[in-house]
């Protein structure tokens, strides 16, 4: 069986569940909206997306990806980018946004 980190075959990349009471859950999306990535696999990990820090109730710093488009945007630029980013992960550590933004819009 093909890994499906390099397929080429597109069924593998993405999908849009029209009946999903969320969608469209992002705003902004402008290709195919892809629902193949709704829980982020970047969630733990640095990443380039313009998320807000906030503390949860057990005092856990966590993410609010609402602004972010970068899982959802296109179905082949969508992988490509979750692709790209899972290569080299690295934890990420509580703080604010400091990647720049525009190192995602390359990898689409
Ligand atoms: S900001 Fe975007 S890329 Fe980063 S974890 Fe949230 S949804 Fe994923």
């Amino acid at each position: 069986m093909q890994p499906k980190d390099t397929t080429r075959d597109p069924a593998y990349k993405g999908f849009t569940n029209l009946s999903c009471p969320f969608y469209p859950c992002h705003q902004g999306v402008k290709r195919e909206f892809n629902c193949l990535f709704c829980y982020c696999p970047l969630i733990a990990y640095a990443c380039p997306g313009p998320y807000r820090v906030y503390t949860d109730k057990h005092g856990l710093r966590r993410k609010d990806c609402s602004k972010c488009r970068l899982p959802h945007d296109g179905y082949s630029a969508s992988w490509a980018f979750i692709q790209k980013w899972l290569e080299r992960p690295r934890v990420w550590d509580g703080q604010e946004q400091r990647e720049p933004y525009r190192n995602a819009e390359r990898a689409s």
